[in-house]
């Protein structure tokens, strides 16, 4: 049996190890264990899923969170290193660009474990957001790097990067859409508990840095989804770090329906009967297009920009006034059909290629007739 260590810590990695871990427990070939960082914490950031999806209960819990990147960071370096040097695994799986992304690529290549990282080649351009410098790190330093979509292999491409680590697998959130929508399709009672109804609604969501450190970004948003809820009920599960941002600039909502974070299928829910989502999420961008739902992005840019050319998003600068006029313009908008994110099996393809790995690794490590 192969060892992979897979290393997880905030909320969209929650729902992206969900597919994939079924998946390499049915190749019968390897081993998974499970690393929580501790990254999300509270019980409606990580427990919620946990649950929802089905995960094991972690193998390790590093218990780190709060500080800054470089303290948390720093942390769960100092946390891992030990972990990962007792289990000594065959390989460590890392999903997208958070801290804990960094971290487990960065202890893993520096004890010569090697890396695969889910979401790979994923760029915004922009390396003022933390995001991105953990993404172009974890792919420098992984030696199989599974792609979501074209846009992510060619930018591997363009960076120089050989071909043939790369692995053109498809989206694994489209996997774990595809696993849990039929759920989350039973679960109308978030929309009754909040008073709203189907297509009469705008959905939105707001956690990046970039927002929520910013006075000005966030003061427009705050305006903008006040000034929407005079057409259309707006509801938000309000992220931890956008409620701490608010309270220290002074802002607040008195018409948007603020909510705690919901867990996976609420979510699923209220996405998929939205008339508009408003998100500065990446995973959100993704799930809205999924449900054929019309999408703004509350950003200068996106990695997923498949999205804006296939014309279901439109990027609205929270730089400037004007977001309202652009929510409520995609209303009744939809953009090209088409399959960007593959076939919904990404993961199935994630945990062939790292099972016969250890196909591979058995047949050379055999004796010879
Ligand atoms: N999500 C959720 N509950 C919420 C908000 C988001 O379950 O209250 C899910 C959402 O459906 C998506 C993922 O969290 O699958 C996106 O995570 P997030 O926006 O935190 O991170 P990003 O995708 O921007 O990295």
């Amino acid at each position: 049996m192969r060892k992979i260590a897979t290393v997880i810590g905030a909320r969209p990695q929650f729902i992206k190890v969900a597919p994939v871990s079924q998946a390499l427990a049915e190749t019968g070939a390897v081993r998974e264990i499970l690393i929580h960082t501790g990254q999300h914490f509270d019980a409606d950031m990580s427990d919620v899923f946990f649950k929802e999806l089905g995960l094991p209960v972690p193998d390790y819990h590093l218990d780190v969170h709060g500080g800054g990147h470089g303290v948390m960071t720093g942390i769960m370096l100092q946390k891992l290193e030990p972990v990962l040097e007792s289990l000594r695994p065959d390989r460590v799986l890392v999903y997208g660009d958070t801290n804990s992304t960094l971290a487990g690529a960065l202890v893993s290549a520096k004890l010569h474990i090697p890396v695969a990282h889910v979401e790979a080649g994923l760029r915004s351009f922009n390396r003022a957001m933390p995001e991105e410098i953990n993404r172009i790190v974890a792919d420098q330093i992984s030696d199989i790097l599974f792609t979501s979509t074209d846009a992510g292999t060619e930018n591997l491409a363009k960076e120089g990067i050989a071909r043939d680590r790369v692995v053109q697998v498809g989206d694994v959130m489209f996997d774990a859409a595809l696993m849990f929508s039929a759920m989350a399709s039973q679960k109308n009672d978030v929309l009754s508990a909040l008073g709203i109804e189907p297509r009469r609604y705008v959905l939105a969501t707001v956690h990046r840095a970039e927002n929520t450190d910013s006075p000005v970004r966030l003061s427009n948003i705050v305006a903008a989804l006040e000034q929407v809820a005079n057409d259309l009920p707006v509801v938000l599960p309000l992220h931890p770090r956008t409620a701490t941002r608010m309270k220290s600039a002074g802002l607040s909502f008195t018409k948007v329906k603020t909510v705690p974070p919901v867990g996976y299928l609420d979510m699923v829910a209220l996405e998929s009967q939205a008339a508009v989502i408003a998100t500065d999420s990446g995973g959100v961008q993704k799930e809205a297009f999924f449900y054929q739902v019309p999408c703004v992005t509350l950003r200068d840019e996106t990695e997923w920009v498949e999205l804006v050319d296939l014309g279901w998003n439109r990027l609205a600068s929270p730089a400037q006034n004007g977001l309202a006029a652009v929510i409520l313009g995609a209303l009744g908008t939809a953009g090209k059909s088409a399959h960007p994110y593959g076939d919904g099996k990404a993961a199935e393809r994630i945990a062939k290629t790292l099972a016969a790995e250890s196909c591979h690794a058995a047949t050379a490590g055999a004796p010879t007739p």
